[in-house]
């Protein structure tokens, strides 16, 4: 809890490293104990992946802005009546929380299932070797898009950036949870919130276990994309479309590739 908070205050300060060292300190004696499977923690690709985590911060903001602004200008005039503040205060924030959780859902499915968007989501998806540097590695139009789904309904109804902002940090450390290299199994919480056990049936290469766990697994349970079976785990982490491991500027190039192009019926029908 202390060192969720210490990221928290870091990364709102802006102090990316040293909220990176931080993480570093927790995940990785967490990783060694509990290992869903041993490897080391100078793998292949961490620079990689480390690249994606301090680079595209940057990128994916500016970028979220734009698209943001972009689809809302059509609907600023609903923003103009300010929804939010017509409603009873204890309703305001449980409401941003169902809307955080329904858009980031649609977002991140629309991801799998519209061809020109799983071009750049693949590059998330070419994930090898789980671990929580790994949730780093996301082409920054992904991120972009993703996260501007899920905050265009909480700007068009009139929250302000403190919102956005809290919404932003916690996306970011469920995102680093979630990709963890751990066993552990949250009994009844795994039913609740994204566990690493959850979100690695949503890297799974195993049939069964494709397009599944697009969020949270009370919103997957209600469109029926839940995939979480007793007592098994993933055969691999991967995808087969053709994305380049360890290369952070071939991995921002592969979207615009032929290669990309070949490939987009693999997950999308
Ligand atoms: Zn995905
Ligand atoms: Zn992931």
């Amino acid at each position: 809890m202390f060192a969720a908070a210490l990221v928290l205050a870091l990364l709102l300060r802006g102090n990316a490293v040293v909220a990176i060292a931080v993480l570093f300190l927790v995940f990785v004696p967490i990783e060694k104990l509990f290992a869903l499977r041993p490897q080391r923690v100078f793998r292949r690709g961490l620079l990689t992946d480390l690249t994606h985590l301090f680079v595209n911060n940057l990128l994916v903001t500016a970028a979220t802005i734009v698209l943001v602004v972009v689809a809302a200008l059509p609907l600023l005039w609903v923003r103009a009546y300010d929804v939010v503040s017509m409603l009873p205060a204890e309703v305001t924030i449980p409401l941003a929380v169902a809307l955080v959780f329904l858009g980031s859902y649609w977002g991140h499915r629309l991801t799998h299932q519209v061809p020109f968007l799983w071009r750049f989501h693949a590059v998330h998806h070419s994930i090898e070797q789980m671990d929580w540097v790994a949730s780093g590695r996301l082409h920054p139009f992904d991120s972009a898009f993703t996260q501007a789904v899920t905050v265009l309904p909480l700007f068009v109804l009139g929250y302000d950036a403190g919102v956005f902002a809290g919404v932003t940090v916690f996306v970011t450390l469920l995102a680093l949870f979630q990709h963890a290299n751990v066993r552990l199994r949250f009994p009844v919480v795994r039913w609740v919130v994204n566990t690493p056990e959850w979100h690695h049936w949503h890297h799974a290469l195993d049939e069964e276990a494709r397009d599944k766990n697009f969020g949270l697994p009370v919103v997957d349970k209600i469109f029926g994309t839940a995939y979480m079976p007793k007592g098994q785990r993933p055969v691999a982490f991967g995808t087969t479309t053709p994305v380049p491991q360890h290369d952070y500027l071939n991995q921002l190039r592969f979207p615009f590739t032929r290669a990309a192009r070949g490939q987009l019926a693999e997950i999308s029908n």
